[in-house]
């Protein structure tokens, strides 16, 4: 009896970046996880919110997120109406496909980048189209008009630390005949971003996560910007109650938090320039970083032997075995000192 759809049955399922179980006992560089704790308003919003015995937590939250959704207004300068908040941002992922994409028809991305994207394609029994990139990080053969429902454009891009220029964003932009979805889970510690195209452009909408930069990957956290007809197709398809009370309350504070915010993403792109230059002075290549992780390649462009090594020495980074990246690491960046201690790791192996 096959009880299952044929899609779900042959597919593979996403892979998550390794989480150890001791974590403490290692360098962890593998999620792109900030090194610091979000801001000390969260701990006391998340206890005010539970309240002396935690009797708030009997009822419902607010299923729009709305004072949520009014903070992230005033920050971000847009209208309520047009931000919709999620458990995460893969959740904004899921339901913009869900949104415009029916069985059969086509979802691009760039290869590489979030390879989610495609698992979340094939639960919908979306096609899926990737492009590759050029020499100078453009996308290899977009066409002037493009079919698919919806693209993804990841930029800054995961895992190789580029950001694509606005200019070229807005090309694609018009190029889109669908949705260009702008995953911009990483440009808070970028120097430019896309927001502007959302007022500009009818089928532009972009992500946020509150994972990285506001160090809240445990908390589930994400954003996205569009025209109204877009976030009101979402609310219709989300979770009535997709973010929890406490997750509302973290994000409300953190949100409010912007000088601790500033600071946190401050010191991580500071780290990152020198640990970055650190890695070219032991002939590491290296891809300039608009994100909080790098990507390099060591000078035998054998990424695998290097990941052993780091892991034989409790420091986790990522090591794609895809072809085209086999050839070099993704290191997050975390403390100053967590960084001086893999780039004197790293000057032992390679
Ligand atoms: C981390 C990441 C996400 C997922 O963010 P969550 O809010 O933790 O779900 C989405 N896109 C890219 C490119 C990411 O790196």
């Amino acid at each position: 009896m096959m009880l299952l759809r044929s899609n779900i049955a042959s597919m593979q399922g996403y892979v998550p970046g390794y989480q150890p179980e001791d974590i403490s006992s290692w360098i962890k560089l593998n999620t792109n996880e900030n090194p610091y704790p979000p801001s000390p308003k969260v701990r006391e919003a998340i206890l005010a919110e539970m309240g002396d015995d935690g009797a708030s937590l009997r009822t419902y939250p607010s299923a729009s997120s709305q004072r949520l959704r009014e903070a992230a207004s005033e920050l971000y300068g847009f209208d309520p109406s047009w931000i919709i908040m999620a458990n995460g941002s893969d959740e904004l992922l899921n339901n913009l496909i869900r949104a415009c994409a029916s069985e059969g028809d086509e979802v691009g991305y760039v290869h590489p980048s979030y390879s989610y994207y495609a698992t979340l394609s094939e639960i919908q029994g979306a096609k899926v189209r990737t492009f590759g990139l050029t020499e100078d990080f453009r996308i290899a053969g977009f066409p002037d008009r493009y079919q698919g429902r919806v693209f993804f454009l990841t930029t800054p891009n995961a895992p190789l630390g580029f950001s694509f220029p606005l200019s070229y964003v807005e090309e694609i932009a018009r190029s889109c005949q669908g949705l260009l979805v702008i995953d911009e889970a990483y440009a808070d510690f970028a120097d430019t971003n896309a927001l502007e195209l959302v007022r500009k452009y009818e089928n532009v909408v972009v992500t946020r996560t509150f994972s990285k930069s506001y160090a809240l990957a445990g908390m589930r956290l994400g954003l996205a910007i569009a025209r109204p007809e877009i976030v009101a197709a979402l609310d219709k398809i989300r979770d009535h109650y997709n973010l929890d009370r406490l997750a509302q309350a973290s994000c409300i504070a953190s949100l409010g938090d912007q000088e601790y915010f500033r600071q946190s993403c401050a010191r991580i792109r500071e780290t990152r320039e020198w640990f970055s230059a650190g890695l070219r002075s032991i002939g590491f290549s290296l891809i300039p970083s608009q994100t909080n992780f790098v990507f390099a390649s060591p000078p035998d462009r054998n990424g695998r032997r290097v990941y052993d090594a780091l892991y034989s020495r409790k420091i986790l980074v990522r090591h794609f075995s895809d072809p085209i990246l086999a050839h070099g690491l993704r290191i997050s960046i975390g403390t100053r000192q967590e960084m001086e201690l893999t780039l004197a790791a790293l000057a032992e192996i390679a």
